[in-house]
């Protein structure tokens, strides 16, 4: 299977501000938002080879589950329709019409959505629910929630391939933790994550859950302890955002020409913009931000919220 998408030549952008000069940091941003316009970042990364297991199991259909704003349903439908899979999407709540852009997007790559109320949704990983699925579409390969499995962790051990230049830090957002598992299990930098969603103290749990699947399944030995999770910045919870965000991700953009998504990569650059300029634990170091990508889900926010970027 022969995948035509940027992966292997990701730039890395130097961030340029005042006060980071004056505290001698140099920052970057990994552009994996650049890998393609809807299968982004690291939803490329998570999909690669699920895709490739899928087909080599010889399944044409994928089904898996999110959120309204889910960044990964849109990459899923997305990569379904150039790869040749059929795609269902089981899709959190009541069906709002008209459609946000990111199930619009899924639509118009020809995933069937599927809406089940909040209570069926929280069951979605017990077997009796799975063959109620299968008898309504079949058999299919499964990818959960937010695309994260330890396959989905051997994609995202990919993303610091693209780093050529000696760091210290490396940081990622997050949101079910697959990414930074991936991160945490190719690097011995210290690696922080910025959860996107309220109580991300959690997420911890989780994260050694995939870096353990991930592990035993690819019999590969992890040792990096170093990690963080950064819980300060969520901004209110997931897919909520505040004027001083909105406000941040415009300047940004205006300044760096970098356009940044609401859920995750504003929240991670305004969290460590402020740990930056309120403490120095970074001075003198060299911090890699990963630029996850999700700049899909913007449309439906700024109509959502009646302003552009
Ligand atoms: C999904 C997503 C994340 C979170 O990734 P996880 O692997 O679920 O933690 C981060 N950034 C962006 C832009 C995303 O779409």
């Amino acid at each position: 299977m022969k995948f035509d998408v940027n992966e292997n030549n990701i730039p890395l952008d130097k961030i340029d501000e005042d006060f980071l000069t004056q505290k001698s940091i140099n920052l970057y941003a990994l552009r994996e938002d650049l890998i393609h316009s809807e299968i982004s970042g690291n939803k490329w990364r998570k999909l690669k080879y699920n895709l490739q297991e899928a087909k080599e199991k010889g399944f044409n259909e994928i089904l898996t589950f999110g959120g309204t704003y889910s960044n990964h349903i849109a990459a899923t439908a997305a990569a379904g329709n150039k790869f040749g899979f059929k795609t269902i999407g089981i899709i959190r709540g009541d069906e709002i019409l008209p459609l946000n852009g990111t199930l619009q997007l899924a639509q118009d790559n020809g995933m069937i959505l599927k809406y089940v109320s909040r209570e069926q949704y929280r069951r979605k990983d017990e077997p009796s629910f799975v063959k109620s699925l299968e008898k309504e579409f079949g058999s299919f390969y499964m990818i959960p929630e937010g695309g994260s499995n330890a396959l989905a962790v051997k994609g995202c051990t990919e993303i610091i391939n693209n780093i050529n230049i000696d760091y210290d830090t490396i940081c990622c957002a997050c949101g079910t933790g697959g990414t930074i598992a991936g991160i945490i299990s190719s690097t011995d930098k210290q690696v922080l994550g910025f959860p996107a969603l309220k109580g991300g103290e959690f997420l911890s749990d989780d994260i050694e859950d995939l870096i353990s699947d991930y592990s035993m399944q690819f019999n590969v030995q992890i040792t990096n302890n170093n990690y963080q999770l950064i819980c300060d910045y969520h901004f209110g919870g997931y897919a909520k955002v505040q004027s001083n965000l909105i406000g941040f991700i415009h300047e940004f953009k205006e300044k760096h020409n970098v356009l940044l998504d609401f859920i995750y990569t504003g929240k991670m650059f305004f969290g460590l913009y402020d740990m930056i300029q309120n403490t120095n634990q970074f001075d003198n170091k060299t911090i890699i931000v990963v630029h996850t990508g999700g700049i899909q889900g913007n449309k439906g926010f700024e109509e959502r919220l009646g302003i552009t970027i």
